[in-house]
């Protein structure tokens, strides 16, 4: 059976999707054939968008302008704790738990200088300037237990300034484990439960 470019074309982009196949992608292409007109332009233009998105000055979380709409939350603004995640995932998965109502900074990735991520490629001299500007008395370490994760950890609480207090949560998270597939309840006892280093 031979399908129409349009159609072949479709199912290609479909497929690139995580833990999609060819067919899993036709039978979702098929089904979005059956929709009305506003709501395949609807579809296509949310899409197409998402070539915009662009990243939070100050925390790097996703954003439609400068600053994402956490650092530009009101309710935010007087805060005097600062969490870092490796992840845009890790930052989502605390903000579901909502048990957290200070500002993130999003690492991007742990110390690893063996493929050439170093203090700078993190941002940690923004960590340094946001603590400094803002006035932050307690940041929360929210990285994932791994050798890497343990090192940035280490890294960054020898260069934040002495009187700030650096907590590093870990209780419930497994080694190797991820924030992002944890529940809501074991994300707040992890935070709950955060040691001072
Ligand atoms: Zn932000």
């Amino acid at each position: 059976l031979e399908l129409p470019s349009t159609l072949i074309k479709v199912v290609e982009q479909f497929s690139k999707l995580q833990g999609i196949g060819e067919k899993t992608a036709l039978r979702h292409v098929l089904s979005v054939t059956k929709w009305n007109t506003g709501d395949v332009h609807a579809f296509a233009n949310a899409l197409d968008s998402l070539a915009n998105l662009k990243k939070c000055e100050d925390c790097g979380m996703f954003a439609d302008d400068v600053f994402c709409e956490v650092c530009k939350s009101s309710d935010r603004e007087n805060t005097k704790t600062l969490c870092v995640v490796e992840s845009i995932t890790d930052c989502l998965a605390i903000e579901r738990s909502g048990q957290f109502g200070g500002l993130y900074h999003i690492l991007g990735g742990t110390l690893n200088p063996l493929i050439g991520i170093g203090p700078e490629e993190l941002g940690v001299h923004k960590i340094l300037q946001r603590v400094k500007d803002k006035g932050i008395g307690e940041v929360i370490l929210a990285l994932n237990p791994s050798v890497e994760g343990d090192a940035t950890c280490s890294y960054l609480r020898e260069v934040l300034p002495e009187q700030i207090v650096v907590d590093r949560i870990g209780f419930g998270i497994p080694i190797g484990g991820s924030l992002e597939f944890l529940d809501s309840m074991t994300i707040s006892k992890a935070l709950e439960n955060r040691r001072i280093m």
